[in-house]
């Protein structure tokens, strides 16, 4: 027998879960790409990036993924043979700066581990030793959707100031835009870069570079930039087509209009990161329970260092992945999967599982799915604390709660 027969649910550090909305809004026929709507909603969806990135300057949209918006930012800041700097701790700054290295740059590598965020302190001393400045940018995730780590962006931005080093401080929130905090100029981000599947629920297909007046200057000095990476006709399109150097994506700009209404101007983006904070915390408490027994346990320890958006939970060798198949098989729920944290005797990925908690989501959708895996726990006969789902709704009742109320006088 199998439980599967519903709607499916993924609990996948994205693509995230779509709201109708969002997928109503793009059923429907081509629009004009010449004039009308389309060049309104155009201009909405890039003031409302801009409100959702907390930045007065530009941003750049590209037909693409997250890795599309990581060479972008390197083609426009990057010169073959320029030394930089990317702090890692887990797997997605390797990857940015894997590509970097293929772009020719001269890639160093500051490693944190796995388990915990980027130190401040250790950034600072690298910076302050590089007394030529020869190192032009510095690199790093705020979220590592791998490890789960979240690296602390104002602080490693202060950093940076306080060596008083002239790097370019680049950040991907490809997995943490709309879901944790984030104050590009407030914490003096030059570049940002993100993508449309995670928090910011829009079916993946649409990337984002954000730059500062900085990161400009250092693009003009480039001598070569691909043209269809290249910021400058994008930021200031004489014609509608250079926005996007061509076809506009049409649908994925009706559908990420309703998405960023909804975050924006229905919810509130401080509401927004509560609500992850809040689904967060009830995924932590359930986790410390199941780990009671040793059998699994969060990846990263310290919670001032865990996302808020994704969970990365350490099994026995199998297990990650015998939970996975048995949540998809017979529960109907997609779970994350490992990637390359593990040790090199399991299978790649099966001592690891990730549970994605981003965009739209609420508490039946979130339960459903920490109900799933403590069913599928005690299906697979793995080692569990008990009592992780009453946890789970005490972090969600307490959230919520009203003062009791009194009788009138
Ligand atoms: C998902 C993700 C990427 C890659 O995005 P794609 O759209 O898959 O290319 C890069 N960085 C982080 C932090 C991510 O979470």
């Amino acid at each position: 027998m199998s439980l599967a027969h519903g709607r499916p649910t993924r609990a996948i550090p994205g693509p995230s879960m779509i709201p109708d909305r969002v997928l109503n809004a793009m059923h429907r026929e081509a629009p004009n790409i010449y004039e009308g709507e389309l060049i309104e909603v155009t201009n909405q969806v890039r003031a409302g990036l801009k409100r959702v990135a907390r930045t007065q300057h530009d941003v750049a949209m590209y037909i693409g993924n997250g890795h599309a918006a990581w060479e972008a930012a390197l083609a426009n800041t990057v010169a073959p043979g320029e030394k930089i700097l990317v702090l890692v701790t887990g797997r997605f700054g390797l990857g940015w700066a894997e590509m970097a290295r293929a772009l020719g740059a001269d890639v160093e590598l500051m490693d944190f581990g796995t388990d915990r965020a980027a130190d401040p302190a250790r950034l600072e001393a690298r910076l302050r030793a590089d007394t030529t400045h020869e190192i032009t940018s510095v690199l790093t995730v705020q979220t590592d959707t791998a490890s789960s780590a979240n690296n602390n962006i104002a602080a490693l931005g202060q950093a940076i100031r306080a060596a008083s080093h002239a790097a370019l401080y680049q950040v991907d929130c490809i997995a943490s835009l709309a879901c944790e905090r984030f104050e590009m100029d407030a914490w003096g981000v030059d570049v940002m870069v993100a993508g449309c599947q995670k928090g910011l629920m829009t079916p993946p297909g649409m990337g984002f570079t954000f730059a500062n007046p900085r990161a400009l200057e250092k693009r003009k000095t480039l001598d070569r930039v691909s043209p269809y990476f290249d910021w400058l006709p994008r930021l200031n399109p004489e014609l509608y087509y250079q926005n996007f150097c061509g076809t506009a994506p049409t649908h994925h700009l009706y559908g990420l209009h309703t998405a960023l209404h909804m975050l924006l101007e229905e919810e509130g983006l401080e509401n927004v990161w509560a609500r992850h904070r809040t689904l967060a915390e009830t995924v932590w408490a359930a986790a410390q329970v199941w780990s009671e027994t040793g059998q699994l346990r969060l990846n990263i320890a310290s919670p001032a260092h865990r996302s808020v958006a994704v969970t990365t939970l350490r099994t026995g060798p199998d297990d990650g992945g015998r939970l996975r198949r048995w949540a998809e098989d017979q529960a109907g729920l997609t779970l994350g999967v490992g990637l390359g944290l593990d040790g090199a005797t399991t299978p790649p990925g099966d001592s690891l599982f990730r549970i994605g908690h981003m965009g739209h989501l609420n508490p039946p959708m979130l339960m459903g799915t920490l109900g799933t895996i403590d069913a599928g726990l005690k299906a697979l006969g793995i080692a569990h604390g008990g009592g992780a789902l009453r946890a789970a709704a005490n972090v969600i009742g307490k959230a919520l709660e009203t003062p009791a109320k009194t009788d009138a006088a």
